[in-house]
Order: structure tokens, then C-alpha cells, then sequence
């Protein structure tokens, strides 16, 4: 089955609100073994919405639509879907009483410009919406279908999930589509590519290697004519993944770099302290998004100048011979985190979040070291992509290095 979605909103076009339902529908057909082959988005306008109804009902067996139910006159999606169809609109009668039933059992008076909710057209039937007033659209025209649901993400997802698969679960019959992803942090995109590369030519499940904030992902997708056979095929394509790339493995799916260190930590029964620079308590507060995480989180530091790092007992010699933003100062960092908090590992992160410099250091200088108690691990780079992004990056780069200390700990 071919399909493709179309979102209605001028708000969409001027970048005011961002088409996130165009992605909750995307990521949910090809489970159901639905083709996605085209997404567009139109403004509130008639004819624009009816043309390219009109084409994508053509070229595809399903039409998907959000937004553009509402009552107001610029929500034009049942209007332009009439159109495109060469139908008439008619107020089906029951549709009303039910509409100004459900006003007055909240006590409003019932907007007159309303009674457009309660609109259908010959091929048309209503999909319920107990979520909110406008009732969803289903089509059914030469064999094809249109289904139009509200844009406000909670009414289209309820709609979606409650009254809208269940009906195309019974008109699909292809082959559905099943994938996992493997995460690793510390190989980097093209190497890991040519690690993977003899897998790579496999068609069925296929890989992908993908780039991320939180390292580079190796995506697999498979085809199969139920769930449970595409993930049969996937299996032996994982196993060999993980022998090949090993421990740069530290996750799958929904799985975060955080959880998965928590996770090791917990189950070693060790425990954590952080002292960031630079980061402003965001790796601390990374860390403790998991649940569970005061267990192995014992806290954490935020601090700037050399003063509140000299009272935080990091070392003033180390400060004044090599700035604050250096290897050896973090080092030390991590150190005082860890003694202070009577901790098993400490974590520290100095650097220049920037726009300007520092010390006469760029923007993006970062300086991640872990201190166990050993030698410890450090690690330094320097990579500018803004304030915001330079912080995230410190806090991945500081997660990954501790998971490569507590891995060398064995
Ligand atoms: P509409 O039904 O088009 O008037 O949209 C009503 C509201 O739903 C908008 O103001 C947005 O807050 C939300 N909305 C509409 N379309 C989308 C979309 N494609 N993605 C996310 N939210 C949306
Ligand atoms: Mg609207």
C-alpha cells in the first residue's frame, strides 16, 4: 500500500510551529507494512490543499492529513477534500446533535461556525474524536482512501492509535518492516562504515550507519510478511555487528548513554561525583534524568572561577601554571569530586562554551577527565557549533569516557 501525508497549516509554512504529527505517522507505517512515498505541507488556502489533495489521491492508495478540522474559517481541510473529490457537503444531522451535546455538557453555548464539524460528504464517514470537537474524516473513493485527522498532536495520535490502524490493519497485506538499532560512542562514523563494510551490501536486513549527538548508530532493517520474521532475519545480522564493532556497543533502540552507565554502575555498586565548568550542572543533571540515579550519583559541583575551584580544593599551583581550562586542571577536577564526595569515580568537564575565548583559548576548547582513583583518563578537543551544542557535546564526551574508564576497570 502506497501512502503518503500531507499537513495543513500556514502556521507550519511561516516555521511557527514545528510539523511534528508528519513524523509521529512516518515512524508508524512501516511496521504495518505501509509505503510512505511522499510528505507535503500546505497552507490554509483552498485551492492550493484541494490540488494537492487531488494529486496525492491519484498517485496513492492512502492519503493521510492533519489539521485544518478546526471550526475557524481559514480550516479549510474538509472544504478543499469535497473539492478535489467533486462532492457536495451536507450537515449530517446526528453529527450535530452530538456536537451540541458536547458543548452543552461543559455549559458553553454552541458557536454557530461549529456546525462545520458536523459536515461530511457522500464518500465520507466520521471518525470519533472524544479528545476535542472536530471528528476525523474516513474516504473511501475508487478504491482508495483519504483519512483526515485533527492537527493538536493529542487528538491526532488518539485518533491515530485508536480508530484509524485498526482499520488499515485489515486493508494491508504486504510485508511489514521491523528495525533495531545498535549505539556505539567511540569509533568514529567512517571507520565504524568500514568495519561494517563486508554487511553492508546484505539487502534484507539492511544496515545504516548514522551519525548522532550521542555517537554513531547502525541501524537495521528488515522486510518480512509478519513482525516476528523480520526480526528472525535481523538476529544473525546483530550478532555479527557486535563481534565485529565489540564493546563500541553500549546500547540499542530507545536506550540512553546515561541509563546504560547508570546500569553499570548500580550493578558494580559504584558510585559517582561530577565538578563541571563550562557544562553549568547539565552533566549532573544528565545523570540524574535517569530514575534511580541518586543510588550511584552522589553530586555535584558547578564551578566557574578559580576561586570557587581553589575552595573546592583543586589544585591553585595547577590553576595558575597551566589556566583553568586545561588537561591538568581537569584532571584534578575530577579528582577533588571524587575525594570530596568520598566517591569511586569522579567526573570533570573545563572548557570555553564560548562565542568569545577564554584565557585565550577558542571557543569549544573542552577538557573531559575521569578520575578513578588510578591513572585516570582525559580527553581534549576542540569543535565550536554554538553555546548550546558545545555544552551537550562536553556532557556526551564526559559519558563516554567514563564508560571507557568503568570498561578498563573490568
Ligand atoms: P489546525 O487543526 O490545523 O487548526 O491546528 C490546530 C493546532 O494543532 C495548531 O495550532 C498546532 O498547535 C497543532 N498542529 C497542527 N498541525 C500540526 C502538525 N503538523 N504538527 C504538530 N502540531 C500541529
Ligand atoms: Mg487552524
Amino acid at each position: 500500500m502506497k501512502a503518503e501525508i500531507i499537513s495543513v497549516g500556514t502556521e507550519i509554512l511561516l516555521g511557527d510551529i514545528l510539523d511534528t504529527n508528519s513524523q509521529y505517522l512516518a515512524v508508524r507505517l512501516p511496521p504495518m507494512g505501509i509505503d510512505l512515498y511522499y510528505m507535503s505541507k500546505v497552507g490554509d488556502n483552498l485551492q492550493r490543499l484541494a490540488e494537492t489533495i487531488g494529486r496525492a489521491h491519484k498517485r496513492s492508495d492512502l492519503v493521510l492529513i492533519t489539521g485544518g478540522l478546526g471550526p475557524t474559517e481559514d480550516d479549510l481541510t474538509r472544504e478543499a477534500i469535497a473539492l478535489s473529490l467533486d462532492e457536495e457537503m451536507y450537515v449530517d444531522a446526528d453529527m450535530e446533535q452530538r456536537l451540541r451535546a458536547f458543548f452543552a455538557a461543559r455549559g458553553f453555548t454552541f458557536p454557530e461556525r461549529n456546525v462545520k464539524q458536523a459536515m461530511l460528504i457522500p464518500s465520507a464517514q466520521a471518525i470519533p474524536n472524544p479528545r476535542g470537537t472536530a471528528p476525523g474524516w474516513w474516504v473511501e473513493k475508487d478504491g482508495r482512501f483519504i483519512v483526515a485527522m485533527p492537527g493538536p498532536p493529542a487528538e491526532l495520535e488518539r485518533m491515530w492509535e485508536r480508530e484509524v490502524t485498526p482499520h488499515l490493519a485489515d486493508l494491508t497485506t504486504g510485508d511489514v518492516i521491523a528495525s533495531r538499532t545498535l549505539k556505539t560512542i567511540g569509533i568514529g562514523e567512517g571507520h565504524l562504515d568500514e568495519m561494517v563494510s563486508p554487511l553492508l551490501k546484505s539487502e534484507n536486513p539492511t544496515i545504516g550507519v548514522y551519525a548522532k549527538p550521542d555517537g554513531v548508530h547502525l541501524r537495521l532493517t528488515a522486510k518480512a510478511s509478519t513482525q516476528e520474521a523480520a526480526r528472525r532475519l535481523i538476529q544473525p545480522m546483530e550478532e555479527e555487528l557486535r563481534r565485529l564493532v565489540g564493546d563500541a556497543v553500549w546500547g540499542v533502540d530507545d536506550d540512553t548513554l546515561e541509563a546504560a552507565i547508570g546500569a553499570i554502575l548500580k550493578e558494580r555498586a559504584l558510585t559517582l561525583a561530577t565538578m563541571e565548568s563550562c557544562t553549568g550542572g547539565l552533566l549532573a543533571s544528565t545523570i540524574t534524568d535517569v530514575p534511580g540515579s541518586s543510588v550511584y550519583f552522589k553530586g555535584g559541583y558547578v564551578a566557574y572561577t578559580a576561586r570557587m575551584k581553589m575552595n573546592l580544593a583543586v589544585s591553585a599551583e595547577l590553576i595558575e601554571r597551566h589556566g583553568t581550562v586545561s588537561d591538568e586542571v581537569a584532571a584534578d577536577m575530577a579528582r577533588a569530586a571524587r575525594a570530596n564526595a568520598d566517591a569511586d569515580l569522579g567526573v570533570a568537564v573545563t572548557g570555553v562554551a564560548g562565542p568569545d575565548e577564554l584565557e585565550g583559548k577558542p571557543p569549544g576548547q573542552m577538557h573531559v577527565a575521569v578520575d578513578d582513583g588510578g591513572p585516570g583518563l582525559s580527553i581534549s578537543y576542540t569543535y565550536y557549533q554554538g553555546r548550546a551544542a558545545t555544552k551537550r557535546r562536553a556532557v556526551t564526551t564526559a559519558l563516554a569516557l567514563l564508560r571507557r574508564a568503568l570498561l578498563a576497570r573490568g
